[in-house]
């Protein structure tokens, strides 16, 4: 049980977060292209692939933000059955349902706008619900995948989530986890280091006028696991198959699992 002073942190902890997300909401798409140089498009398009979405499939994508993942998932869909029948959204087929779940209204307003401007029909196959990662309001083996990309490392319990991930999933059904991790390349982690820590932090003053958020955000990504050890967490929470994959020396991480 935490005592007193770790449940004021935490509290202050939720609250920070709530706080860096409604104020970088407006701003979050630009910044990203900004910060990794575009890249976060491609890593992303990199957890698709090792999703590998069907049609029919219910997916959750938590901490979805602005919906970035979940549109991406959308479309490897469309794009399975178009090939498959030659079809149109029909073949998106009653049964796909991929959920957008966020702690944050203000993100997933932007994301709501988003899809309205793609054209995505919200009661064919995509819905918007907020909430929280550590408690989800989603039956127990719903889902047939679980996606979180860079929204982990933001949640106050990170095993309290990996065991509502766990929870939701099918059998069968399968965990892959987006997220800044750390580097161990030498020379390349003292560049980083100084492009973290200096250059990340005054963009957001310039761009978003917000250094402080930038800050948390930088600050985050130095306190969260490391690689192997996060990868025992989700094996801790039940996964079978348990495996990470690093990009860009380890500045990014890609870990997955299996429920059995
Ligand atoms: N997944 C999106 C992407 O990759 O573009 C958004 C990532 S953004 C860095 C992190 C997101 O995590 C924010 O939208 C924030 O509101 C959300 N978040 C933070 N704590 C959360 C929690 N406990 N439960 C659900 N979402 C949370």
């Amino acid at each position: 049980v935490p005592d007193g002073d770790e449940i004021v942190r935490e509290d202050e902890k939720s609250k920070l977060v709530g706080n860096v997300f409604s104020s970088v909401a407006s701003s979050y798409d630009v910044m990203n292209d900004l910060m990794s140089a575009g890249l976060h498009r491609l890593w992303k398009d990199r957890l698709i692939s090792k999703l590998n979405p069907f049609p029919g499939m219910k997916h959750l994508d938590v901490a979805g933000g602005t919906g970035d993942v979940a549109f991406r998932v959308v479309e490897r869909i469309k794009s399975v059955s178009h090939r498959a029948a030659q079809g149109t959204l029909t073949d998106m087929e009653e049964d796909t349902h991929i959920y957008v779940c966020d702690i944050n209204p203000n993100m997933l307003e932007v994301g709501k706008k988003r899809a309205a401007e793609k054209g995505y029909n919200e009661e064919q196959c995509l819905s918007w619900v907020q909430g929280d990662a550590e408690a989800l309001s989603f039956e127990d083996g719903s889902m047939d995948g679980y996606t979180i990309a860079f929204g982990i490392r933001n949640v106050t319990h990170i095993e309290k989530a990996l065991s509502e991930a766990y929870r939701i999933l099918k059998k069968g059904g399968r965990f892959l986890c987006l997220e800044l991790s750390h580097v161990d390349v030498p020379i390349f982690k003292d560049i980083y280091d100084v492009y973290s820590f200096s250059v990340i932090p005054a963009v957001g003053e310039l761009v978003a006028g917000d250094r402080q958020s930038y800050q948390y955000l930088v600050e985050s990504i130095r306190r969260f696991p490391k690689q192997e050890k996060f990868a025992q967490m989700i094996q801790e929470a039940g996964f079978e198959a348990v495996e990470y994959e690093n990009l860009v020396g380890g500045v990014v991480a890609i870990h997955s699992g299996v429920k059995l």
